[in-house]
């Protein structure tokens, strides 16, 4: 067993066979130099990642990550991934770490190395970071302006906003300037005063009893957090929709919430220096359903 795990992957065509996915991957030791210099992942970003959540052994919806992961690839012009043999990877990852506690479990595949005609992928695990505050005590966020307006990825799909790509240096940026404002974490709006998303999360809103998150077409990625809450609330009888959701809405909100998969549901209980209401009981109840094993 080992807290951090590395392993370098060979990604197969769609349509290879499973007997070749066993030798398509190996363990690397965490930190050592793997991928060449020339490899258009470290120049360019020019790739493709998810991240999961592994929860007492449980690798959490690897199928809508794994979809999530086909469809930034086919927005990237990369080859379609070979699901399953990715699946094998992510199995063989997690078994590789302790049954008990949180880890997060990254995948990417990188366009490779230069000219990109062979592409290049590595799993990393890691043990989760410490997210019990965020979680129970709640998020400051403040509104940090996208400079794009509403429906920009429509207008520009070159801007990949709907495909979760390796270049996430503008979203770590928007991390810091949040935190050089006091906050503890960024919610992205549009130049014309729509919520989008946090730099690493989607936003979920209650307004009265329905629950609120923007459309994926006004260019944000999906969240698979954000589905499988939706998919547990309607469950249970709840009001969900997609649809565009102003900050001043934000504000009045009943609650709100920044998910995503490692960190899970974190309460906004500040927006822009402002109070923001908040649902302790909701938010325990979300956690729960989130942390509880879900295929
Ligand atoms: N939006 C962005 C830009 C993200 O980077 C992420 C996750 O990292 C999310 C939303 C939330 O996605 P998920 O719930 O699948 O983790």
């Amino acid at each position: 067993m080992a807290d951090t795990v590395s392993f370098l992957v060979d990604p197969l065509p769609v349509d290879a066979s499973p007997e070749f996915f066993e030798a398509s991957f190996r363990e690397i030791e965490p930190g050592s130099g793997a991928l060449a210099v020339n490899d258009l992942a470290p120049h360019r970003g020019d790739g493709v990642f998810e991240t999961l959540a592994i929860v007492d052994g449980h690798v959490q919806e690897v199928g809508p990550h794994l979809a999530r992961l086909a469809n930034s690839a086919r927005l990237t012009e990369l080859p379609e991934p070979n699901l399953e043999q990715w699946s094998l990877v992510i199995r063989r990852a997690a078994e590789r770490v302790p049954n008990e506690g949180e880890f997060a479990l990254k995948i990417a595949l990188s366009r490779g190395v230069d000219p990109g005609t062979t592409p290049t992928g590595w799993v990393h695990v890691t043990p989760g970071a410490e997210f019990q505050a965020a979680r129970e005590r709640g998020i400051r966020v403040v509104s940090l302006d996208r400079g794009v307006s509403r429906g920009a990825g429509d207008r520009a799909p070159w801007l990949l906003l709907g495909a979760k790509t390796l270049s996430y240096a503008a979203n770590m940026a928007a991390i810091r300037e949040a935190k050089r404002r006091g906050a503890d974490d960024g919610l992205f709006t549009s130049s014309d005063g729509f919520v989008l998303e946090g730099p690493t999360s989607s936003v979920i809103a209650r307004l009265g009893d329905e629950f609120v998150t923007p459309p994926p077409a006004s260019g944000i990625l999906h969240g698979t957090t954000q589905r499988s809450i939706f998919a547990y609330l309607e469950g249970r009888g709840r009001r969900v929709a997609y649809r565009d959701l102003t900050l001043d809405e934000l504000r009045r909100a009943d609650a709100a919430w920044l998910v995503s998969s490692v960190r899970m549901a974190a309460p906004i209980v500040e927006l822009d220096g402002a109070p923001l209401a908040v649902d302790l009981d909701e938010t325990a109840a979300l956690n729960a359903y989130l942390l509880s094993p879900r295929d």
